[in-house]
């Protein structure tokens, strides 16, 4: 049996994990008689066939929905164009509907954590990022004041095959433009300056701001942080996000200016993302745009109302944070010549995103919008994405659409409220003061920095199981099982009241 079983190892992923006919074989246990595990393990990993990196698979060759559905997207944002993306891939007639004027996006930086990244190719969008991204070999974890090594998560060759992608980042522009020219390959429409004031779920319509009434079969709000349609889904104060008393500076750096000053333009030698940690404070930072530039986000406590921020001294303030830190940083810091400063908001884990008649629900920011200390709120915007075609890919009539929306929204907040969590973790882990914790933390991350193996870190991008939640995790095959053991349930219940 062995025989015959491994040359398919090399050529086909395996998706049976018991290879015999049901009955337990005590001579066998010695062949490849399991070749997945149904608890979270790496043990036969060694099994699966040399990964090819994200081939468009699944979503681009698949079979195109049944029931082919008009969708109504609001939002051009990430979140909204992917979702466009994945379901005009099925099929299915996509508009988006997106307030402003003309797409923009702000901030410069944005990291493609591998668990996205692998959708984004399936979805035929990488090839829209070619030249424009950058691999950083490494994350250093640095120390506030000296800039002394005390984490490190390298993204090796191995790490790219285990999560069947490397490891980008990418200027924020560049994405949503290759989120766009996708979306117009595929046809989708994307209407701007087009303002969504009321939704009427129960009939999937929305009313423009200029009065047009917009008919749909599905309305999927991907409107944000700011959502207007979550209130409809989930009304009540915990969908009100809240100022979590920390605040952004977004700036970005001329990498020749760094290049310019020896002391500092060690920064630029490899590519790489390099994170300063601090009581109450932390700055990250890496090349996006092919290397031309240098992305700095600042984060830092400020307890003030941000509806009193205003434009002057952001910059004056910017450098008054950061006074005492690492000189090489500091100099780096001197050399931002604009900036915004961004309040971040926090939402609690909702317990729902559907509309009472099924019609309408929240996707991305809208659903789960969260910190973004673990770099994953627009990758779990795509994974929305990907794990909505997947549902609608299965039901056969519009009547279907309850059970469908159903099963994906129950996917995707155990998905998404541990990452929300997982975010808020990373901001204790990060802001510890100088002290017991600050010092049990980073001895439990020197074996990172000594080369020595480990079980455990609280560096989150390295930590095994960490790393296995977080990037191995693919959507689409997840939104199938999910589907498959629903189904499974709903005829064993089924079942049982015929019976
Ligand atoms: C500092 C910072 C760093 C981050 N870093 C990362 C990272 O490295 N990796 C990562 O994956 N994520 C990161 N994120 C998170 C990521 O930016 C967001 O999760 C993602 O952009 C959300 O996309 P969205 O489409 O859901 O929402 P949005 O980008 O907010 O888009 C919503 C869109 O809906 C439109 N809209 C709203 N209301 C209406 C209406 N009524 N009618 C019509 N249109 C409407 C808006 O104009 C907007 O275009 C970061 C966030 C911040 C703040």
């Amino acid at each position: 049996m062995p025989a015959a079983i491994l040359p398919a190892l090399t050529s086909a992923p395996i998706s049976v994990s018991v290879l015999t006919n049901g009955e337990p074989n005590q001579h066998t246990y010695s062949s490849l008689q399991f070749t997945t595990t149904s608890y979270p393990s790496n043990c036969l990993h060694f099994l699966r066939p040399e990964q090819k990196i994200a081939e468009p698979t699944r979503l681009l060759d698949s079979v195109q929905a049944k029931c082919k559905l008009k969708v109504v997207i609001v939002g051009a944002g990430l979140g909204g164009l992917a979702t466009a993306i994945a379901l005009r891939l099925k099929g299915h007639d996509v508009t988006v509907f997106e307030q402003a004027p003309q797409l923009l996006e702000i901030g410069a930086g944005i990291q493609i954590p591998p668990n996205s990244g692998k959708l984004l190719k399936r979805m035929g969008i990488m090839k829209h990022l070619e030249n424009q991204t950058v691999q950083p070999e490494r994350i250093s974890f640095r120390r506030w004041q000296c800039g002394k090594l005390i984490g490190i998560t390298e993204f090796s060759p191995e790490f790219t095959a285990q999560f069947e992608a490397p490891y980008y980042v990418v200027h924020r522009a560049h994405l949503h433009s290759a989120f766009f020219e996708r979306a117009t390959e595929l046809g989708i429409k994307t209407r701007l300056n087009s303002r969504v004031a009321t939704y009427n779920e129960d009939k999937a319509t929305v009313t423009l701001a200029d009065g047009s009434l917009i008919q749909g079969d599905l309305i999927v709000a991907a409107d944000g942080i700011k959502s207007l349609a979550r209130g409809l889904v989930s009304p009540g104060v915990h969908s009100v996000p809240k100022y979590t008393n920390f605040a952004v500076y977004r700036s970005v750096v001329d990498v020749e200016k760094i290049k310019a000053i020896p002391e500092i333009a060690w920064i630029l030698e490899k590519p790489g993302l390099n994170i300063w940690v601090g009581e109450n404070r932390h700055v990250m930072t890496y090349t996006i745009a092919a290397g031309q530039s240098f992305n700095m986000v600042l984060s830092h406590l400020d307890t003030s109302d941000p509806s009193t921020w205003g434009k002057l001294d952001v910059l004056s303030g910017m450098r008054k944070a950061f006074e005492g830190w690492d000189p090489h940083l500091t100099t780096i810091i001197g050399l931002i010549e604009e900036t915004v400063k961004w309040p971040l908001m926090d939402l609690g884990a909702l317990d729902n995103w559907i509309g009472p008649a099924s019609k309408l629900i929240v996707v991305g920011d809208a659903a789960h919008a969260m910190v973004p200390y673990m770099s994953q709120g627009a990758a779990m915007a795509v994974e929305d994405a990907v794990g909505l075609a997947v549902c609608l890919n299965r039901i056969q009539s519009a009547q279907e659409l309850k059970f469908a929306l159903r099963v994906f929204q129950s996917e995707r907040i155990k998905r998404t409220a541990p990452m929300q969590e997982a975010s808020l973790i990373n901001a204790m882990l990060f802001h510890f003061k100088d002290g017991k914790e600050q010092e049990a933390r980073d001895a439990a991350m020197r074996a990172e920095v000594e080369g020595k193996h480990y079980l455990s870190t609280p560096n989150q991008w390295s930590d095994p199981v960490t790393q296995w939640w977080a990037y191995g995790y693919d959507a689409e095959a997840a939104m199938e099982a999910r589907w498959d053991s629903a189904v499974h349930h709903l005829m064993v219940e089924n079942w049982k009241s015929i019976a």
